[in-house]
């Protein structure tokens, strides 16, 4: 189903009139699943850089266009102000909230010796500790407003956006590696704590998807064919393969899942170099 026939469709996937805020969704696979839950009636903050406002109010209208809601919030996920900022706006504009997608990500590879510690700090800090910050602001939401089973089986829903590289170790890329790494225990702890009061914390790790942040992947024909030689399925992802995926784990749909990985990525993590070998 595309976006459109979801929107046609919204009362099937139960998300309708939920509050659901996307991080850096102004771009890539944020701005795919903004738009999706958008079309299935959520009501949408979309979340973005200040240098990207263009691009996240165009998000917004895409929602608008199929009748839904959505509002473009500037914050930077790493810096706890803001996100607090962030969250205690969007609570103020649509009273509570029930999803949250922690989607906004960087890569900022090296030569391991020629890392920098800022290098290493960004990347953390943005994909780490920014599911932190998020995490905390939605959990003390969720917790105050209480269950409300009208809208969900679930008081509440994070859905963290990690990667193939929770469990790939990867060269060069050692600050991203250790980032998603840390994104599956995060994920998971809270999964547990939080279980009693009914939130579910579950994570999306896509493959390969072509969007800003892995341009060098596709510079030229070998850099692509090194590529898709990873991908069992023979071809990169889409970003709707992955919005698809978090509408799923944003709804009562995927109620019993509960602190679980969905690997989205073409059989990637299958280790495909092992095929035929040893
Ligand atoms: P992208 O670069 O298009 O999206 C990342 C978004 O995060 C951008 O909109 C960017 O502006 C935003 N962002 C960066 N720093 C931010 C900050 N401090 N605060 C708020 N927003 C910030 O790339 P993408 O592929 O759509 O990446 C989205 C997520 O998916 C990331 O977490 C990435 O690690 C993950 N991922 C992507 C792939 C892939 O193949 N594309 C694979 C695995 C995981």
């Amino acid at each position: 189903m595309n976006a459109k026939q979801i929107a046609a469709n919204k009362d099937a996937f139960g998300i309708a009139g939920q509050v659901a805020v996307v991080t850096g969704a102004s771009s890539g696979l944020g701005r795919a699943c903004a738009i999706l839950l958008g079309c299935g009636g959520a009501k949408v903050v979309v979340n973005h850089l200040p240098t990207s406002a263009e691009a996240a109010a165009k998000v917004c209208e895409e929602i608008e266009s199929v009748g839904g809601e959505a509002f473009p919030y500037a914050a930077d996920v790493s810096d706890e102000d803001q996100v607090a900022a962030m969250f205690s706006d969007s609570v103020a504009r649509f009273g509570t909230l029930h999803i949250l997608v922690n989607n906004a990500g960087i890569q900022d590879g090296a030569r391991f010796q020629d890392m920098t510690l800022a290098q290493w700090r960004k990347v953390i800090d943005v994909n780490l500790t920014g599911m932190f910050l998020c995490s905390r602001e939605a959990i003390r939401e969720f917790l105050r407003r209480g269950p409300q089973p009208e809208v969900s089986r679930a008081t509440g829903k994070i859905i963290c956006m990690s990667s193939v590289h929770q469990v790939i170790p990867w060269a060069f890329e050692v600050n991203y590696a250790a980032s998603k790494g840390g994104v599956n225990l995060l994920m998971q702890s809270l999964a547990q704590e939080f279980a009693p009061h009914k939130i579910r914390v579950n994570a999306v790790a896509p493959g390969a998807i072509p969007t800003r942040i892995n341009r060098s992947a596709r510079e030229t024909e070998e850099a692509t064919g090194n590529l898709l030689s990873l991908i069992p399925y023979g071809r990169v992802g889409e970003p709707a393969d992955i919005a698809h995926a978090v509408l799923w784990l944003a709804s009562d749909r995927s109620d019993y899942m509960n602190g679980t990985t969905m690997f989205v990525d073409g059989g990637m993590s299958t280790f495909p170099a092992f095929r035929g070998a040893g």
